[in-house]
């Protein structure tokens, strides 16, 4: 068979039409997810030599479409996280996320600088890192993949994920939402990425590629350390245990609902979550009668919290020394106290035991809504021991009081990256309170709640003897 020139035009169309789909297919498949952690790099990292000359209208438009794929996807997402992890609440997750796509800042926060003077001007202008290398945890998935991918976006980078393997699923799929959001967009693939398979070796190669030029850490202390120990530049967002001081001068029905609130929120698991309520001895039980006139508190006694010690914390037979048994983490109330036998109505969603502060209910950061409530002499003891149960972490802490003399004296000795005030804990983040909100609040390494400037590095631009206009 002999065939003509229109034969031939019409295969090489169909040919490369075919192989056209098959790279759409192909990449309609990864969305941003390898096989191996040097794919993963790799892609990110060539991804950032066309996003770093991206503008800021550019960057704009595709975290506009981050922002709209999150509430498109919010529902969905929120099952899937607690479905996954068996952590945590549908509705909570749900506000959660729309919480991150509405206050998550953006590129307007990168203001440039401009010093000008007889010696001409000077510009100083917030650049990208370039690859970021962004470690998750199971706690709060999909909203830290979201606001991490936003900031680092916003300032120019692309980023690696490594998400925590107890909710691999749900942050891989908010990866995939996000990379589809913005390719609609009309951006590049890419600019975020993540292996298939979770595995602490290929965190490990994430930590110590060439190509990585930032590490973020959210999570628990260890992996906060690791990152900081890598020897490259590394935001630390690590764990709280925020206590709540409640003085005799608050509004104690106010205070008793806010706390209640904000401890029992997505069942505790926030590390802005109240921990424990340290209470003057004044208005102590004004304070629980308060909280047990609202139907979701159920008062445990000495003998169900001896109990539940058992269940909800593990003892190390050697030292003695408790910790958190994972398999409590974000559970429901009921849950907790059907581990000790206890049948309660589906109304009870948070637990209050009256505990001594040496308790290891008060000590630990249980992240479970369990939360003791210590008694106190008067605010300097209150003060006293806010500070030691928050160990130094300089996290988060709440206080309820109408003196402003307390409500300083504390703000002061806490020192805490956040400090709420009459309020439950999320006002903090922007719920319910002003301000910006992100799921990466970097206490150790000093960034505060982060947004784009976090992920910038600081660039300057002389131009001796000119282009000043006056
Ligand atoms: P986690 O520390 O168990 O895990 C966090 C991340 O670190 C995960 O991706 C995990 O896979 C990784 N990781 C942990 N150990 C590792 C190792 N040895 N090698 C490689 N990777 C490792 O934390 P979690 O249980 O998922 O989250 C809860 C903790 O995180 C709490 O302490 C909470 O306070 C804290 N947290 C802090 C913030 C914040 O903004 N400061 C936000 C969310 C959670």
């Amino acid at each position: 068979m002999e065939l003509n020139g229109n034969d031939l035009s019409q295969i090489i169309e169909r040919v490369l039409k075919e192989l056209n789909e098959k790279d759409t297919k192909k990449q309609e498949v990864s969305d941003g997810v390898f096989d191996t952690i040097d794919e993963a790099i790799a892609a990110a990292y060539e991804a950032e030599k066309k996003f770093k000359n991206s503008t800021l209208e550019q960057r704009e438009k595709y975290i506009a479409a981050m922002r709209k794929a999150t509430m498109d996807n919010a529902m969905s997402l929120a099952n899937l996280a607690v479905k996954e992890s068996g952590m945590g609440r549908v509705d909570h997750k749900y506000l959660k996320l729309k919480l991150t796509a509405e206050k998550t800042q953006g590129t307007e926060v990168l203001k440039p600088e401009a010093i000008t003077g007889d010696k001409g001007l000077t510009l100083v202008e917030r650049g990208a890192f370039g690859v970021i290398g962004s470690i998750t945890p199971s706690t709060n998935p999909a909203v830290t993949v979201i606001c991490n991918a936003i900031c680092m976006l916003a300032g120019g980078n692309t980023v690696v994920f490594s998400p925590h393997p107890g909710a691999f699923k749900t942050s891989l799929t908010t990866l995939k939402i996000l990379n589809k959001a913005i390719r609609e967009a009309g951006g590049p693939d890419n600019l975020l990425t993540a292996v298939a398979k979770p595995s602490l070796e290929n965190t490990n190669v994430l930590m110590h590629d060439s190509r990585i030029r930032m590490l973020v850490a959210t999570g628990g202390p260890g992996i906060v350390k690791m990152v900081l120990s890598s020897g490259k530049k590394a935001i630390g967002a690590g764990a709280g245990n925020p206590p709540v001081v409640v003085d005799e001068t608050a509004d104690l029905e106010k205070a008793a609902r806010d706390i209640i609130n904000g401890a029992s929120f997505d069942n505790n698991l926030p590390c802005i979550a109240e921990k424990e309520v340290i209470a003057v001895a004044e208005i102590y039980e004004d304070l629980i009668k308060h909280m047990k006139e609202n139907r979701a508190v159920y008062e445990i006694n000495d003998a169900q919290a001896e109990k539940l010690l058992g269940t909800v914390l593990n003892k190390d037979s050697q030292t003695g020394k408790y910790s958190i048994n994972k398999a409590f983490v974000g559970k429901g109330a009921k849950y907790i106290l059907e581990s000790i036998g206890e049948k309660v109505s589906d109304e009870i969603e948070i637990l209050i035991y009256r505990a001594k502060n040496s308790h290891p209910f008060v000590q630990l950061e249980l992240m479970m809504p369990i939360l003791s409530i210590v008694k106190v002499k008067d605010f300097d003891e209150a003060l006293e021991t806010a500070v030691e149960d928050e160990h130094g972490n300089r996290h988060t802490a709440a206080m309820h009081s109408k003196n402003v003399d307390h409500l300083t004296a504390m703000a002061r000795a806490i020192d805490t990256t956040i400090f709420v005030k009459n309020a439950p804990s999320y006002a903090g983040i922007g719920f319910g309170g002003e301000g910006h909100t992100t799921f990466t609040i970097a206490g150790p390494t000093g960034e505060g709640l982060t947004n784009a400037v976090s992920f910038t590095r600081i660039r300057r631009c002389t131009m001796a003897d000119s282009f000043r206009i006056v």
